[in-house]
This record gives structure tokens, sequence and C-alpha cells, in this order.
């Protein structure tokens, strides 16, 4: 397997990165972490300059390989990633792409990929996040449109999003996994209530969803009726296979800075410490591998990522949160300071192994579908 990069690849490098060393300069001061309605426009201005230079796409309507050098390269140079178009341009997008008919690509990826549109995710609810299945927002048919009353909840950005990707129960009498259909709805439908959850790092980024009689088009709905789980194991492998992939790089850069800093503040010279960014350095140099691995992989055999998204999901989850829990060590009383980046990150890298499926789910999932070991109670 080809893991190095032609001559091709490389000069879309030189011209991105060349690209970048104009752009960058030109881009505002980064928002408050804690202000979403400027956090919003700041990521969304910055994606509608990668769109009028040419990178828009890069994500998901590319070449793999390139996507990746684009992730090295943007991440060199400083520049912002994704943040507001997460759930749009990494897993909504990507599978109205492969799932949704002409009329619905047209519709909704160039907004996204302009930064015109910003996406949630309405996936779990209060008794259905690891069993996603047993969601029970009721979708009832009324001539062209679904009327959708539920409650959604752990719903990221929802403040700041045109759209959701809702997954609502069609069917109620048919078996969990078949009564469940995928539907696009619009944030700003009457009926839909928002209410925010503030977080241990002290940021309100997701929010309860309260559903009311909400009208949504059926012309809306991706995938055929009582289709949705086939459309949202889509979702997932997207979700947990390639969404996270430009963080590993975000990952490695944070490892080279906590060396530098424990060189200047003395604590290089603790040897525990120094093996222990030494191991983490291989850990993420070994998942930039698998990456690179899986990325051909997927270009060999279809658009999709497979379930070795969940081995890549369950490594990468463990080993960010291993990399803070070692900024804290270099940077000693003041991990305490959530003033700073690295504490706040520290306190957000614990939902890394909630967040898109948990870690017990992933095992479970690498254990049946990966392994093929015979499937649990
Ligand atoms: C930061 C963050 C952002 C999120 N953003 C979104 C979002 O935008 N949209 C959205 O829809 N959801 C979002 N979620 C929700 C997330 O997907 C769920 O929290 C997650 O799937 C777990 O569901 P739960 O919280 O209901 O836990 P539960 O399902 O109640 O699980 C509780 C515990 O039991 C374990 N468990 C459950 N079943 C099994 C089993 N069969 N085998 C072994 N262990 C099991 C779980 O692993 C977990 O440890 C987000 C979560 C976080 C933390």
């Amino acid at each position: 397997m080809e893991l190095d990069y032609s001559a091709e690849e490389e000069e879309f490098r030189a011209r991105l990165r060349h690209w970048l060393g104009t752009e960058l300069p030109k881009l505002p001061a980064r928002p408050d972490p804690l202000d979403w309605p400027a956090r919003r426009a700041y990521d969304c201005g910055w994606q509608r300059r990668l769109y009028d230079a040419g990178y828009g796409h890069v994500h998901w309507d590319g070449s793999p390989t390139r996507r990746l050098i684009f992730l090295e390269e943007t991440e060199r140079a400083g520049a912002p990633y994704v943040g507001a178009g997460f759930v749009g341009l990494l897993h909504a997008g990507p599978t109205i792409a492969a799932e949704g008919t002409p009329e619905q690509r047209e519709r909704w990826l160039e907004p996204v990929l302009r930064g015109d549109a910003v996406w949630c995710q309405g996936f779990s609810e209060p008794e259905a996040g690891s069993d996603l299945a047993s969601l029970r927002t009721r979708a009832v048919r009324d001539g062209d449109a679904y009327v959708v009353t539920g409650h959604k909840i752990w719903t990221s950005h929802a403040e700041i999003a045109d759209w959701c990707e809702l997954l609502v129960r069609t069917d109620p009498d048919a078996p969990k996994h078949r009564g469940i259909s995928w539907l696009a709805m619009p944030m700003d439908a009457p009926g839909i209530t928002v209410r925010p959850l503030r977080t241990l790092a002290g940021t309100a980024e997701f929010a309860e969803v309260f559903l009311d009689e909400v009208r949504v088009p059926v012309a809306n709905r991706v995938g055929a009726e009582n289709d949705g789980w086939r459309v949202t194991l889509v979702t997932l492998s997207f979700e947990r296979g390639t969404a996270f992939v430009g963080e590993v790089v975000a990952c490695r850069r944070v490892l080279g800075e906590l060396a530098r800093t424990a060189r200047k503040n003395g604590r290089w010279d603790d040897p525990v410490l120094r093996r222990r960014l030494g191991r983490l350095g291989a850990e993420f140099q070994a998942l930039w591998r698998l990456i690179q691995w899986n990325v051909s992989e997927a270009a060999a055999t279809g658009a999709v990522p497979g379930t070795g998204g969940s081995v890549f999901k369950l490594s990468y989850s463990h080993a960010r949160q291993e990399l803070y829990d070692a900024a804290a060590a270099v940077l000693g009383p003041d991990a305490l300071d959530l003033g700073r980046e690295w504490p706040r990150d520290r306190l957000s890298s614990l939902s890394y192994t909630i967040a898109a499926g948990t870690s017990q789910i992933q095992r479970n999932i690498v254990a049946e579908r990966v392994l093929g070991l015979p499937k649990g109670r």
C-alpha cells in the first residue's frame, strides 16, 4: 500500500501553503470561545474564503489524500478548523452526498460548502443515546409534511444551526430499527424550542431541543420512509471514521507545544514526563498512519468509510485524553486556570470517549463487526 504523496499532491501542498501564507494575515482575531454567534460568523467566514479559493470541497468531495494534505497544511499554518461547520461539512453533508436525491444535493450541499448554512445533529434523546434506535420522537404524516413531536438532547450547535439532521420514528409498530426516518429539519420552523446546556468547561455548546408539532416537508426526508436506520449508519460511519481526522493533526501540534513548554518551565528534567510525551508522540504517529491506511482503503473501495472508523475513534479519543492529562502535568498549578486554552481543552477532552458513540459501544462494534466475534447479549 502506497502511503507517500505523489509529485502532483506535493504540488497541491505547495500551492495551498502559499495561499494560506497570503490569506491568514487578513483574518480577523479569533472571537471569544463563549460567544457562539461570533464563532459562527468567524467559522463561516473562513469556510467562504476556502470555497472562493477552490478548497471548500476538500473534506468530502475530492481526493482523500488531498484532504490529508489540506489538514496538515492548515494546522501547520495555524488556520481555523471547521468549528461550527463540523456537522454540515463532516457528516450531514457527506450523508446527503451519498444518500440524497440530486435535488437534495443541489439544495443543501453548496450552502454548507460556501459557509452559508450550519447544521446540527438531532439523534440522541434522553433515553436513546448508546441505544440510539430506541428513539421515541414521533413523525406523523399529514399531507406533504411530517408533524414531529419529541425531545432531543446533547444537540451541539443547536442555537446557531440553520438545519438539523433529525431522526424520527415514522412507524411505531415496526421493529425498532425499521420504523425510523432521517429528516432535514429547518431550525427556524415553528414549534422548536432550544434550551442550552452548560458544560463543565463553562461553554453552552450543546442544548436540549423540544419539538412540538413541528411541520417538516416530506421532501426533506433523505432515503425512504422507515429506512432511516440504514441512512443513520452512513452518517455514523462518517462521524466516527473521518470527522475527527483533522483533530489528530491538531493533537500532534499540541504535543510539540507541550514539549517546548516543558523545556522552558523545567519539567523536561522529569524522565517520567519525557517518557510519557514520547509514548504519546508514537501513538499519534501510529494514528496518523492508521488514517492514511483507512483513506487509501476508502479510496480503493468506495466513498463511505467502513467500521474500521470505530478502531480509530476508540484509540483517538483515549489518546486525546492522555494528551491533555500530560498537558496538566506540564502546566502544574496553571492547569486549573480556565482562562487558558489547554485547561479548557482538557475538560472538553473528557467528552471524547462519550460523544459520537461511547468507547464501550465502539468496543462492541470492533468486536462484532471488525473481528467477527459473537454478538453480546
Ligand atoms: C460533547 C458531546 C457532544 C454531543 N453532541 C451530540 C449531538 O450534536 N447530537 C446528538 O444527537 N448527540 C450528541 N451527543 C450525545 C452522544 O452521542 C451520546 O451522549 C452518546 O451516544 C451516549 O449516549 P448517552 O449519553 O445516552 O449514554 P447511555 O446510552 O445512557 O450510556 C451510559 C453508559 O452505559 C454504557 N452502555 C450503554 N449501552 C451499552 C452496551 N450495550 N454495552 C456496553 N456499554 C453500554 C455506555 O457506553 C455509557 O458508558 C453528544 C455528546 C457529547 C458528550
